[in-house]
């Protein structure tokens, strides 16, 4: 045992945090994942993931959440519930204090992900959890034959706009720019439903409402004009922001907020390394994701052992 309670310790059990986590196990590091809400990350809601290597028919993030715990667990990866707010260095390692943890480990992964970015209007936090929303798979069924709105025009808000469509009356997608961002098969998939209406070009200004959410106030940015468009639930899918905040100064940030790291996804402090969409330049997919994790776990093990600092792993050096 060396002097850390872990060898590895990983800050977030997203896909890329618990791929790293396996791998690292896998290789021998006493290994701990910590996460505020659980295993799964921000994929756990989604209905329909096509892209990730695996079947052919897809899965659903609630199913590849816990499949991959189930890996890690395992491989012998803990598991905490916490949220972590500082990562500072000590004299052997780190030191990673949440809530209620407070741990040391001879490095740390970082894979804290994103978080969805709101609007900033008038009504959107009154009315959060009484008709505004971020997860259409989970309140789909609450639009069962009532009108919604989805506001975004990437690939989020389309694969919302399709969980949704089967439930509401109409959907109306709603972006601010003058081309979508969503991919052309998703695109496709829209526009062969009868009932999801795109509207670009246009700013949702207001959510208005009283017990819950009956209309959104807009403005159509080409003829300046604005109108209601009648709706009871909203579902906001305009970007995402990197949870970095916890970080500090801690590891150097990119102008966007995310962690800048190297090809083996070391970030500005030895010992430190990050993965996932909280990375600078991530391509945000699962896979690409999943690619971090394993090359933030083999560049941890080779760490510790070219700095000596855990001699059992010596020999896990050159695992694969
Ligand atoms: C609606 C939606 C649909 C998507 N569909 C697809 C798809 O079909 N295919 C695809 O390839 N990609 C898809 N993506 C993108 C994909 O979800 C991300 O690229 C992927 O989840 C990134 O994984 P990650 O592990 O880096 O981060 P995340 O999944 O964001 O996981 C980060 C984890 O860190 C935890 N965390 C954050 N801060 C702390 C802290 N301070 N302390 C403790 N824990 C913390 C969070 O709770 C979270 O569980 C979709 C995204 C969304 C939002």
């Amino acid at each position: 045992m060396g002097a850390n309670d872990y060898d590895i310790a990983v800050v977030g059990a997203g896909v890329a945090g618990l791929n790293a986590a396996i791998t690292a196990a896998r290789h021998g590091a006493r290994t701990i994942v910590i996460d505020m809400l659980g295993a799964g990350g921000q994929v756990i809601n989604v209905d329909r993931i096509d892209n990730f290597p695996g079947p052919a028919e897809g899965m659903s993030g609630f199913e590849l959440g816990p499949m991959l715990q189930m890996q890690a667990d395992e491989a012998g990866v803990e598991f905490a519930l916490d949220t972590i707010d500082t990562i500072s260095k000590t004299q052997g390692g780190f030191r990673i204090a949440g809530a209620d943890l407070d741990l040391t480990a001879a490095t740390v992964i970082v894979a804290a992900g994103s978080a969805k970015r709101t609007l900033g209007i008038p009504g959107e936090a009154e009315f959060e959890g009484r008709g505004v929303s971020h997860c259409a798979s989970c309140d789909g069924p609450l639009m069962r034959g009532k009108e919604a709105c989805i506001v975004g025009g990437g690939d989020s808000a389309f694969d919302e706009a399709l969980a949704l469509a089967p439930h509401a009356s109409r959907v109306t997608i709603i972006h601010r720019g003058p081309r979508l961002k969503a991919s052309a098969a998703l695109q496709a998939r829209a526009r062969e439903a009868s009932n999801i209406e795109i509207r670009l070009e246009t700013v949702v200004e207001a959510i208005r409402g009283e017990n819950g959410v009956t209309a959104l106030a807009v403005r159509d940015l080409s003829t300046g004009q604005t109108s209601e468009i009648p709706c009871h639930g909203v579902f906001i899918y305009v970007g995402l922001e990197p949870n970095t905040a916890f970080l500090g100064e801690t590891v150097a940030l990119a102008a966007d907020g995310r962690i800048v790291v190297d090809l083996d996804m070391q970030t500005s402090v030895p010992g430190i390394f990050a993965a996932g969409d909280v990375r600078a330049r991530s391509v945000a997919h699962l896979a690409a994701s999943a690619g971090d994790g394993v090359t933030a776990a083999i560049s941890a093990i080779r760490y510790l052992a070219a700095e000596d600092i855990d001699e059992p792993l010596k020999h896990h050096a050159s695992a694969r």
